[in-house]
């Protein structure tokens, strides 16, 4: 028989944003049965939540943790934060499907043994190994194009053979539980995409009902275009449409509004179209910072940047590659560093040392106080922070200002925005701990604490209830997955008890690997997966197809 436990005297928030009410939330088995005033004496087991706010786990649509969640089932980071569904395959990078040499290229470049082709094989295999989170998968752009196309997709854009070609591809995902096509326009290859060939693709994702999360073509200069791309895509072929990490970059000149209002109108005129938006950590001049490796503000924009990893330290070394870098400087006008007419050279302020292993008395500094105190050009002192570094010089991060505060909440306070957080599942522990921090690491540890502590407590910017739909409810509805989500009879047992006044992100640039407070438990499927600042070793979670 199904275990029967109750949780009582919570302050049930119960994720549609209806305010909170004392309840005692019944689960049997994976599901919640019965939710309000009932009789301790019937239950196996009965967790008093003391006053304490009964929400719905976190559902995270925008995820990069297709293969984290392999290598460290645990999902520590995302199980200590209250995050209990997460949606994979973003941005058009999915783990699935693959040929045979993107398979052999997912092996070199993530050192992990890839035992699958499809999202079929794939979702086997996460299901074989168990995971603690419930896990869905999107698929990627770029997987679509290389299998048809292999790496002439990065040299040509697709034919209406390797269209059709892909379309099959993406059939038969969807068959086997996609929730949609994922793009990331601004990367090659999948930036010679143009917008009929999407169009066809996303009609074979409407067929079942599925949805484009979008990365659009520029976030910068051209970011309202983009924006304009998505609905266009949506209303030709009518698929739902999610923007992902919806705002413009720093200096937007309000276009974060346009790109909001956009959708607005969209939805005025029948488009199901939705957005969310990552909330940046911020500094106290309102600067929204991301983290980054410190390889960035040298290569981006450049000619340099697609090499990425294989931007190897002897080039660093090499005076023609980097006389080339530093004459180039002025002409880039990348995202995060656009601000000045000057390119990179007006915004070296905006990139911050978070840890360099050889020269720590920089931590903490900006590129332009590092040059000062060097007595240096900023570019010069951190290319010799790099080489410095040795070898490694991946491994040092640091922080890129990428937005103003004023432009993320255009987005993620209006209602129609979930809060997404763009990140891996990461852990202290194994082999994910031994990977340098990059990107994706700062924000794996609490970002969600911190949306609820930053957005919530100290700005009153949205009540409890609001905060909690934005990461449950509305994420659930809009990748229609409507048994999740809610605190209601029928729904999955997916759980989070924690303390509003209390909870707090404890990461930090230096220090990403820093589990957050004030999380009491977290229940999975009906099953306790953390209970008092530790992971209970479950492995409950489901893996999610979309049919
Ligand atoms: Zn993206
Ligand atoms: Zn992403």
């Amino acid at each position: 028989m199904a275990q029967e436990v109750l949780i009582r005297n919570g302050r049930v928030v119960d994720g549609t944003g209806s305010p909170w009410f004392m309840g005692d939330v019944a689960i049997s088995g994976a599901k919640i049965t019965r939710v309000g005033r009932l009789d301790p004496g019937d239950y196996d087991e009965v967790i008093d939540a003391g006053g304490l706010v009964v929400s719905p786990g976190i559902i995270d649509v925008h995820s990069h943790s297709d293969f984290s969640l392999l290598v460290n089932p645990e999902a520590d980071s995302f199980i200590r934060q209250g995050v209990t569904t997460v949606f994979n395959g973003n941005c058009g990078n999915s783990a699935a499907p693959l040929n045979e040499i993107w398979k052999k290229h997912m092996e070199e470049a993530r050192d992990i043994t890839v035992e699958w082709l499809s999202t079929a094989e794939y979702l086997s295999v996460m299901e074989s190994r168990g995971v603690a989170i419930n896990a869905a998968t999107f698929t990627g752009l770029s997987n679509l194009l290389v299998s048809a196309m292999g790496m002439d997709a990065y040299d040509r854009p697709p034919t209406e053979e390797d269209i059709e070609a892909m379309k099959e591809m993406l059939r038969q995902a969807m068959e086997e539980g996609s929730y949609g096509l994922s793009s990331g326009l601004e990367y090659d290859p999948q930036s010679m995409t143009d917008t009929d060939a999407l169009v066809e693709l996303c009609r074979v994702v409407a067929e079942y009902g599925g949805v484009y999360a979008t990365h659009i073509r520029s976030r910068d200069v051209k970011v309202v275009e983009a924006a304009a791309e998505a609905v266009t895509i949506g209303e030709r072929s009518g698929v739902i449409v999610e923007g992902v990490h919806w705002g413009a970059r720093y200096p937007s000149d309000g276009k974060t509004k346009h790109i909001v209002d956009l959708f607005d109108k969209a939805r005025e005129g029948g488009l199901d179209a939705g957005f969310n938006q990552v909330p940046w950590t911020m500094g106290d001049d309102g600067v929204g910072w991301c983290g980054c490796t410190l390889i960035e503000p040298i290569i981006i924009g450049s000619k340099y940047t697609k090499k990425g990893a294989e931007f190897t330290y002897e080039m660093l070394k090499d005076p023609e590659v980097v006389e080339y870098l530093r004459n180039d400087l002025p002409n880039r006008q990348y995202g995060p560093i656009l601000a000045g007419k000057r390119g990179l050279l007006d915004t070296w302020d905006r990139f911050l040392v978070a840890h360099l292993e050889e020269s720590p008395e920089y931590d903490g500094m900006n590129l332009k106080q590092i040059g000062r105190r060097m007595g240096k050009d900023p570019f010069d002192a951190l290319i010799d922070l790099l080489v410095r570094e040795g070898e490694d010089y991946e491994r040092a991060w640091g922080a890129v200002g990428i937005t103003s505060r004023w432009d993320t909440d255009f987005s993620l306070l209006h209602p129609n925005c979930s809060v997404a957080i763009d990140s891996g599942s990461d852990s202290p522990r194994g082999p994910l701990s031994e990977k340098p921090v990059g990107e994706l690491v700062t924000r794996a540890y609490g970002q969600f604490p911190y949306f609820f502590e930053k957005w919530v407590r100290e700005d009153r910017a949205l009540s409890l209830e609001d905060a909690v739909r934005k990461c449950t409810g509305l994420p659930a509805q809009r990748m229609r997955v409507m048994d999740r989500g809610l605190i209601r009879p029928g729904q999955h047992a997916d759980i989070m008890i924690w303390d509003p006044e209390e909870i707090r992100n404890n990461a930090t640039w230096k220090n990403p690997r820093v589990y957050p407070s004030g999380i009491s438990k977290v229940i999975v499927n009906g099953v306790l997966a953390e209970e008092d600042n530790e992971h209970t070793g479950a492995l409950k979670g489901t893996v999610l197809r979309a049919r």
